[in-house]
């Protein structure tokens, strides 16, 4: 029987893809995802975005942009639109997340301000995801 392949966000397998070259290693996550199949997905990277990036916030309106004003929208739409693409290539119907950010938040993103506030809302990726069907695993990331 073909095992269960489930996405999750690369930073938390300890690719250091984040707006600062480092990662999000967790071990709950790897603890979780020992004998399944796994697929590792960036939204950020894939929209196109460099690593390390200037970071970026979901602001009032919607629109993605970076610190320096510059709006990144389209790129966190073509991340968001790839994974799904990742996904349903490998036929992985749920993912892991990394929760706050502004592509793989799922239950909080920072504010638009770059002030270090936290607010209740989703990326644009896991918004993306959901969708489409595909289901969040929340293991507190
Ligand atoms: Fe991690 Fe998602 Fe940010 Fe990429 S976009 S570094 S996977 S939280």
């Amino acid at each position: 029987m073909k095992r269960e392949t489930i996405a999750v966000s690369a930073c938390l397998l300890g690719v250091n893809c984040k707006y600062n070259a480092k990662n999000n290693l967790n071990f709950k996550v790897i603890e979780y995802l020992k004998g399944k199949e796994v697929v590792l997905v960036c939204p950020e990277e894939l929209g196109g975005l460099s690593t390390p990036r200037i970071p970026s916030e979901i602001q009032k309106d919607g629109k993605v942009m970076n610190q320096e004003g510059l709006d990144v929208t389209d790129n966190f739409l073509l991340g968001a639109k790839k994974t799904l693409a990742i996904m349903r290539q490998a036929e992985a119907k749920s993912i892991i997340l990394k929760d706050g950010s502004p592509s793989c938040g799922f239950k909080c993103i920072y504010d638009g301000s770059f002030s270090g506030t936290r607010i209740k809302g989703k990326g644009i990726t896991a918004t993306y995801l959901q969708l489409n069907g595909i289901e969040i695993i929340d293991l507190e990331t």
